[in-house]
């Protein structure tokens, strides 16, 4: 079932997700419309507090680009990008490497916002998958960015506030606007 997309300023994107300690029915059905509103929506990353819930589960999809990434390795092994897409993970914990990489985002929670951030470019990224297996992935590109921001919101973090000062100053209006429902 597609879900509605919660948008800024709602509250619950602030709130950091609860760890997934059992994968009960609920979880199982909140992954499975997390994956049909991000398809809904076009979007290549969907975290649970984007359709109001707060938990530590997030769902990625890179897949129509090969190309959007360098390189990949699951558990260690080198897998092509298909073998991992869509993405479901809950409970994630990120390594960062030092490079960094500046691109350009969106988020479903603000829709036609799209702005420079500069994040990591590689990641290490410690996930658990629903049926209980450890994942770890290690990789760049579109796919590196898409964890990150969708980790962020599991967090409670947005990506307005990976954004430079000036580029926020910049979209104050916009998001004074999103503030008080007039966009
Ligand atoms: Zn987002």
């Amino acid at each position: 079932m597609v879900r509605k997309i919660v948008l800024y300023p709602d509250p619950v994107l602030r709130e950091k997700g609860r760890l997934v300690t059992e994968v009960t029915p609920e979880i199982l059905t909140l992954a499975v419309d997390m994956l049909e509103t991000m398809r809904d929506a076009r979007g290549v990353g969907l975290a649970a507090q984007q359709v109001g819930e707060a938990v530590q589960l997030a769902v990625v999809d890179v897949s129509h680009d090969e190309e959007c990434i360098n390189f990949l390795k699951v558990n260690g092994e080198d897998r092509p990008l298909a073998s991992i897409m869509p993405l479901v993970f809950i409970n994630p914990v990120l390594e960062f490497g030092k490079r960094k990489e500046t691109d350009i985002e969106g988020c479903l929670s603000f829709p036609d916002l799209r702005a420079d951030v500069t994040r990591p470019g590689t990641v290490k990224a410690h996930l658990q998958t629903l049926e209980g297996k450890k994942l770890v992935i290690e990789t760049d590109g579109l796919l590196c960015r898409a964890i990150q921001h969708e980790v962020d919101h599991l967090m409670g973090k947005l990506f307005i506030d990976r954004m430079s000062t000036a580029k926020r100053m910049s979209l104050k209006r916009i998001l004074e606007d999103m503030r008080e429902g007039r966009y």
